[in-house]
């Protein structure tokens, strides 16, 4: 298939031109995605939207070519503004020349259905209402800022996530048997192949009668099991015997249950009618071409379940990831261990492990020693590079023996960032190579909590292809939050219980991110803003869940 693919910062012309195509084409079709003046039911002016345009353009290509082999179309030409795009204005024009109609929408749906998951381009912000025209059109996208290469970057904690979101790209799909795909994420809509029921079954043991036929008396003239396929007529005055989940010989008819009859060899005798038809009718659960379950998904019990009562038993998903977990640090002794004075034991490793299991990954530790080029031959170079993700706990700061980007700079990641404006947290490296993807962890517990959940847990979505990424959700607090105010973000340990229908957040006592003993209560993080000093009791707070309520499973013990 023929393509052309423009990220652009320009408007989008009204008429773009479509592509050359041979006398073959029987159909046009055109998609113009405008951005709507609403965001979360608030008034907007613009949306601003940012690429990163050789990966976005890869990833639009890849997924043409692999969605074209499915629904095979001549051309297709696909254009996304990035930046800042006033309300009304078109964010993406998709044009695809097809021989007939049918494919051309088929590809443009599925093609829709899958940008938003695989192809990192980004809502970055909405803007209000009064930005609009010249003021909105000067704005640049902030990808575009030029960074001095002699500064490790840093980043707000919203500027990092979108940076991790920007530059994380879903792994390629693979198909998987059922039976191992619990907890992998769907990287496809699987829609309904059928009607389900797929016919009119009993939902009783009883008699099939005809609704019209208000007789107390009928003569038994057949038997069906479930699993019979026994089509017939019935006339007044006949009864079938009909089992729970059988299928209904014709239309019309009422399932009288077995506890309201009498029966005598052929003769029934009907002793209680009511309104129910005990029927679960062709349909009535879902109609054929109805969306079963989401590209982006977690496959849990009953989502398998759907999948196969639908037959659909190589669902696309996201490869499990390889998680390579590197700690570092002379004073860091194994838990069984009884320290020297000045050791500590590792308990980042556990945390790691355990943070990960609610993912589907295949994790692997490896203990580094303080010296970087001690801990370069230690390090197998082959297993760091086939890792989808690799974390490096400790060692991300400036100090003397701190070799975490140095590390990962030798192993040919590039650094997008190096800090990030948080607390805990702050020394936090993330790299990117290809598409696979590194962070620095900063060594003390606390900090590793705050940036995994932060962090990591919106790179593993994203490199999963889940629909749904760590997101803050407002909560009310408990009690009064006190304490200096800190000129970055502060990321509060906090327990969060449920009064009633309202999330509500109780903070956890801790005084730096060397604390550990909240680790054991905390199950969300309160959003503090930089500057805040204290914030009120009843007051509304952002906060960041850190427990899943999805299963994951455990990784195999010959790993550590
Ligand atoms: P670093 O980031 O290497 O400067 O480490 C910061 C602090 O975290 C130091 O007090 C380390 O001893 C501690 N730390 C580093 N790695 C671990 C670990 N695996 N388990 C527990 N504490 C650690
Ligand atoms: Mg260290």
């Amino acid at each position: 298939m023929e393509m052309e693919i423009q990220i652009t910062a320009g408007p989008i012309a009204e008429n773009p031109p479509p592509l050359a195509c041979s006398g073959a084409a029987g159909a046009w079709t055109e998609f113009r995605g405008l951005v709507r003046g609403e965001e979360n039911g608030q008034p907007i002016g613009a949306l601003e939207y940012e690429a990163y345009p050789e990966m976005a353009e890869r990833e639009l290509r890849r997924l043409l070519t692999e969605l074209s082999a499915q629904y095979p179309c001549l051309s297709a030409c696909v254009i996304h503004r990035v930046g800042v795009v006033p309300v009304g204005e078109a964010a993406i024009y998709v044009g695809i020349a097809s021989a007939h109609r049918a494919e051309g929408f088929a590809l443009l749906a599925a093609f829709m259905d899958r940008l938003k998951q695989d192809v990192p381009i980004w809502k970055r912000r909405a803007l209000p209402l009064d930005l609009v025209g010249d003021d909105v059109r000067r704005l640049t996208p902030s990808s575009q800022k030029p960074e001095a290469p002699h500064v490790v970057p840093c980043r707000s904690v919203d500027e990092a996530l979108a940076d991790i979101r920007l530059r994380c790209a879903p792994l390629p799909p693979t198909r998987t048997p059922l039976a191992e795909a619990f907890g992998l994420v769907l990287r496809e809509t699987v829609c309904a192949p059928d009607d389900l029921p797929a016919f009119d079954r009993s939902a009783v043991d009883g008699f099939a009668v005809r609704c019209d036929d208000s007789a107390t008396e009928f003569r038994v003239v057949d038997s069906l099991r479930a699993g019979d396929w026994k089509p017939r007529a019935l006339q007044p005055g006949e009864a079938v015997r009909i089992a729970t989940g059988a299928a209904l010989p014709g239309d019309g008819l009422q399932v009288v249950m077995q506890e309201d009859t009498q029966r005598e060899g052929d003769l029934l005798r009907v002793l209680r009618r009511d309104t129910n038809l005990h029927v679960r009718f062709r349909g009535e659960d879902l109609r054929a071409g109805q969306a079963l379950v989401h590209d982006g998904a977690r496959l849990d019990a009953g989502a398998l379940a759907l999948l196969a009562t639908v037959g659909h038993v190589a669902p696309l998903v996201s490869p499990r990831l390889r998680v390579l977990h590197l700690t570092t640090g002379d004073e860091i002794v194994p838990p069984n261990q009884v320290p020297r004075p000045g050791q500590v034991r590792d308990s980042n490793s556990i945390l790691i492990r355990s943070l990960l299991r609610d993912w589907p990954c295949d994790v692997t530790h490896r203990h580094l020693p303080e010296d970087f080029e001690t801990a370069w031959r230690v390090l197998d170079e082959g297993r760091a590079a086939n890792a989808d993700l690799l974390l490096v706990s400790g060692g991300a700061s400036v100090g003397e023996r701190d070799f975490t980007r140095a590390l990962l700079e030798r192993l040919g990641f590039e650094i997008v960032f190096g800090r990030i404006k948080a607390r805990p947290g702050k020394p936090t490296i993330f790299g990117v190579n290809g598409h696979r993807v590194a962070f620095g962890l900063p060594g003390n517990p606390l900090a590793h909590f705050v940036c995994f959940h932060l962090d990591v847990a919106t790179a593993l979505g994203r490199l999963l292809g889940a629909a749904e990424l760590p997101q803050f959700l407002p909560g009310k607090l408990a009690v009064e939050l006190r304490d200096k105010p800190c000129p970055r973000e502060t990321l509060w340990p906090a327990r969060l219980e449920w009064t009633g229908f309202a999330p509500v957040l109780r903070p956890l006592r801790w005084r730096s991110s060397g604390d550990i003993t909240c680790l054991a209560e905390a199950n969300a993080l309160i959003r503090v803003p930089a500057g805040c000093g204290v914030l009120g009791a009843e007051e509304e707070v952002e906060f960041l869940p850190t427990m899943r309520l999805t299963a994951g499973r455990t990784t195999r013990p010959d790993e550590t």
